[in-house]
């Protein structure tokens, strides 16, 4: 045997335990060791992570949900608003209005976190609920210049490391798809003001429609919920389909309903599914770690999501 051949062995050899040494023990760095992160079965964790990490940025998209998933459930004991909320509580909302748009929230909230409910039996309450606020949101005539102050004066927060999500994936061009069921015009304007709003970005959600002289008549498009994302995913076919190459794709949510996000992408890969759950965690969490990868519980940071693009990128 010639010299050089055993020193390509030898070189094989050690390329590949490079290999093996990048991508397992994924579930050992530090960000996995905090108590808020619960995995049901981490080889098969470690296997996704490796196949993102051999795909790399070429092959990577993030699809991801956005009202408490990369906005905060609750900061210094308090919870924050979702998109929704932000106009719910706004001074050009009236009180009566308020407490009508309040009661429905307590009502359809409830539904919409019930353990003890199908997303099928959910679902008629879904659409009761958005059909109801959207008509008190019209009455209230919101105008669309007041948008910007109403989400500065708001207590929406972004999740603990948004900077380095975002600055990271835009600084590799991965695409990153922002799905919500909440109010498009609320999320785009947040996510403007924290100085996040880049070009890798694209947001499908519920816009608010004016007429011309910028008051809301209603909302453009098909109604987004959130137990009717599957459907959604399937009208981005043609967002999807330029995406033909980004076949590992890392989904971030918050509902059970934001687990058919990704249900648009052609040809899959990979897909790693991280999950924040943040109520009614006794009773969810058996659930959770049955349908998402990972679960992180009470979690009001992104560091789980940066450490694992740290590692692709
Ligand atoms: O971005 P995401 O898809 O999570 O947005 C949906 C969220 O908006 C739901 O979790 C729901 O609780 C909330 N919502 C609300 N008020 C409404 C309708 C939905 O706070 N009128
Ligand atoms: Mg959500």
């Amino acid at each position: 045997m010639g010299l050089h051949y055993i020193l390509w062995i030898v070189l094989l050899y050690y390329l590949s335990l490079a290999e093996l040494e990048r991508c397992h023990g994924q579930t050992m760095m530090p960000e996995f060791q905090k108590k808020t992160v619960h995995i049901k079965d981490p080889a098969r964790v470690e296997e996704i992570i490796c196949g993102l990490i051999k795909g790399g940025a070429v092959k990577l998209q993030v699809i991801t949900d956005f009202d408490m998933t990369l906005s905060r459930f609750s900061h210094n004991g308090k919870r924050c608003p979702t998109c929704h909320n932000v106009i719910d509580n706004c001074k050009y909302v009236s009180d009566e209005c308020r407490k009508k748009l309040y009661e429905l929230k307590e009502k359809y909230y409830a539904i919409e976190i019930d353990p003890d409910l199908t997303i099928k039996e959910k679902y008629p309450y879904m659409i009761e609920w958005y059909t109801k606020s959207h008509a008190l949101l019209i009455e209230q005539r919101i105008q669309k210049d007041r948008l910007e102050e109403v989400i500065r004066d708001s207590d929406i927060m972004l999740k603990e490391g948004y900077e380095t999500f975002f600055d990271k994936l835009n600084e590799h061009t991965i695409p990153v798809f922002i799905f919500s069921a909440g109010l498009g015009d609320v999320l785009e304007e947040t996510i403007r003001q924290s100085g996040v709003y880049y070009p890798n970005v694209k947001v499908v959600s519920n816009f608010m429609d004016f007429d011309e002289n910028g008051v809301i008549k209603g909302f453009k498009g098909e109604l987004i919920h959130v137990y009717n994302k599957h459907d959604g995913a399937l009208r981005r076919t043609e967002y999807f389909s330029h995406l033909k190459e980004n076949s590992n794709v890392i989904l971030l949510g918050d509902s059970l309903g934001d687990l058919s996000m990704a249900d648009g992408v052609p040809n899959m890969e990979n897909i790693l599914k991280i999950g924040y759950l943040n109520d009614k965690v006794e009773e969810l969490l058996e659930k959770y770690m049955d349908s998402y990868d990972i679960v992180l519980v009470k979690d009001e940071t992104l560091d789980v999501a940066n450490s694992i693009l740290q590692k692709i990128l």
